[in-house]
């Protein structure tokens, strides 16, 4: 089984799987003063430092979330409740390609009457930075923009972004969901207010994450309830999701490098090979500013679907950047952003990359992709 799938969702690793294991049996509540709750509480601080480390920020920054979607409706939440919707300061500022947790959230603001611009792309997916400052101003309260996409892996000018919206007065935030693990997130160096992340994506367990918040940044919870996270984020610990992410945290870190470069490797053997190989096809994105292990690519007069059918029967597991899974054949919103043509809109397939994956892989994938994509031509063209 070749797994090519790995902005949807990562494997968790082996150390990682050991250390939930153990800490499923620190069942104390973390809240709770006695022995068993403080043990609880010790690891899930242990967690907090190693999260931290890994974006570079102090651990108290660190609210613990049930992952990046989450995080980035509390951001959203936070400026809703801020926001008079008299006042001057009342505009939020983001772009059109974020994860669906911050478009829908968008649809939603808008529709009780809040004022949100959406910053268009240009035909790589990168912010157009123009249009970015004529956007920015005194009276925006809230500037986000994500650092890495999911679909076609390219990285903002996350850092410069955050200057401008500061020199304004506003408060910055960015999705860093996809990038966390494979290329280096430092919080100080971006300069922002707000982090999201996802343990899930750097192969630590699903329904764990975090929003990570300054400590002048201003806050409002999305959960009500107990104390826990100092108020800001209500709920009982998942201690041995929230010690799995920790432990997926030093790992990101410790093989940050080395990962970087393999990925990027394998994505490169890919991409020249499919080039190679097939004749008419895109590659989508931003070639220079990437995440190492993405690579989405449009094959004209073949379906992305049916391509995605086709390599699952050979067991291979990519993505197409429509949304199929909500049964809508739609095209892709983010390339149809980026000004990509509806037809290889609906023709994309991303392939992503991640640590266990080989150089075997990206041969099967060449060996079995050609003939999939010429069938499928010819079906199309009959
Ligand atoms: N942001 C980005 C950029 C993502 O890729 C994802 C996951 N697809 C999320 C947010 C949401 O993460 P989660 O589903 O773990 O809440």
């Amino acid at each position: 089984i070749i797994y090519l799938d790995n902005n949807a969702t990562t494997a968790m690793h082996e150390d990682v799987i050991e250390a939930v294991h153990q800490s499923n049996m620190l069942y104390g509540n973390a809240s709770s003063m006695h022995m068993a709750g403080r043990q609880a509480a010790l690891a899930i601080e242990q967690s907090r430092q190693a999260l931290a480390s890994l974006i570079d920020e102090e651990s108290s920054s660190i609210v613990f979330t049930s992952g990046a979607s989450e995080a980035n409706n509390t951001v959203f939440n936070i400026f809703k409740e801020r926001i008079d919707l008299g006042s001057k300061r009342n505009r939020i500022v983001t772009t059109t390609i974020e994860h669906p947790s911050i478009i829908e959230t968008v649809k939603y603001l808008r529709q009780l009457g809040y004022n949100v611009d959406e910053c268009p792309v240009d035909s790589t997916g990168r912010v157009k930075m123009d249009v970015m400052n004529k956007l920015l101003g005194d009276d925006v309260a809230l500037v986000s923009v994500m650092l890495g996409n999911n679909e076609i892996g390219t990285i903002q000018p996350v850092a410069e972004i955050a200057r401008l919206a500061h020199q304004t007065g506003a408060f910055m935030h960015t999705d860093a969901t996809q990038a966390i693990g494979k290329i280096p997130v430092s919080m100080r160096e971006l300069g922002v207010d707000y982090l999201s992340l996802s343990a899930h994506k750097f192969y630590g367990p699903k329904g764990v994450g975090a929003l990570v918040v300054k400590a002048k940044a201003p806050y409002a919870p999305l959960v009500h309830g107990g104390h826990q996270e100092g108020g800001k984020r209500a709920g009982t610990y998942n201690t041995a999701s929230i010690v799995g992410m920790g432990v997926a945290a030093s790992i990101a870190q410790r093989d940050l490098d080395m990962e970087r470069k393999k990925l990027w490797k394998l994505r490169e053997m890919l991409r020249v090979g499919i080039l190679e190989r097939i004749s008419n096809v895109v590659v989508n994105g931003n070639q220079e500013h990437c995440l190492p292990g993405t690579l989405d690519v449009s094959f004209p007069h073949a379906e992305g679907e049916s391509i995605l059918l086709y390599l699952d029967m050979e067991g291979i597991m990519v993505s197409t950047g429509s949304a199929c899974a909500s049964g809508s054949l739609e095209p892709s919103y983010v390339l149809l952003a980026s000004g990509v043509d509806i037809e290889l809109a609906h023709g994309s397939i991303r392939f992503s990359f991640g640590r266990y994956n080989t150089e075997q892989d990206v041969a099967y994938v060449l060996e079995k992709l050609p003939p999939i994509i010429k069938r499928l031509r010819e079906m199309s063209t009959r």
